[in-house]
């Protein structure tokens, strides 16, 4: 199983972290030892004073493919998640200095919040889903994927090009503007919006960082 992340795909979310728009899906990977399932808390890292969360939908893929079309993409997954792609933004920033890849900032033990998935077809709707993110209760962060540079069937197609999917990959879509530090105490909790009945947000995970 790969943990599959698209980075800067909001523009609002770019250019709140002064990064250039990109003109193709920027990628990168978390391993698989970064899952935090279960609404299990996060321990503070040691190698970061500036840990910060970023709200993502995450598609779960259930079909083994290769060079998948943009067209039939929708077919290669059913269900999505709520997500947290925790960061290191002050070693991330290091090693963006220096250009070094990124993968101990952002693929580090539990740097991979998920909830439980939900079919699709509850939550996304002709224009797409929305969420949010509370901190201590207030909402800090808040995206509709219809503001997505790059659509999730987009990023299938590109992601396939390079590594081959397979059943239960996990796809992070990137985060929307209003990502900001956690300190240890701090609980998140994630919601959705369902498409049926109503636009009611459900509760899909929670995370204490000790
Ligand atoms: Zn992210």
């Amino acid at each position: 199983m790969k943990i599959i992340c698209i980075g800067r795909n909001y523009a609002d979310h770019a250019k709140e972290l002064n990064n250039p728009i990109p003109k193709e899906p920027l990628i990168f990977m978390k391993p698989s030892s970064a899952l935090l399932v279960n609404n299990k808390p996060l321990y503070y890292p040691e190698f970061t004073k500036d840990l910060h969360y970023e709200a993502e939908i995450v598609l779960k893929i259930d079909r083994n493919g290769r060079h998948v079309e943009e067209e039939f993409a929708s077919k290669y997954y059913s269900q999505i998640a709520f997500g947290i792609d925790f960061t290191a933004r002050d070693l991330q920033s290091k090693l963006k200095e220096k250009g070094h890849p990124w993968e101990k900032a952002k693929g580090f033990d539990g740097s991979a919040g998920i909830s439980e998935f939900i079919p699709k077809a509850n939550v996304i709707g002709p224009e797409g889903v929305e969420f949010f993110l509370t901190k201590n209760g207030e909402e800090v962060q808040r995206g509709h994927t219809k503001d997505l540079l790059f659509s999730f069937d987009r990023l299938i197609a590109e992601v396939s090009r390079y590594f081959k999917l397979h059943q239960g990959d996990l796809l992070y879509t990137g985060t929307p503007a209003g990502v900001g530090p956690v300190q240890i105490g701090d609980q998140l909790e994630g919601f959705i919006l369902q498409e049926h009945p109503e636009k009611k947000p459900v509760q899909m995970m929670t995370c204490t960082i000790k």
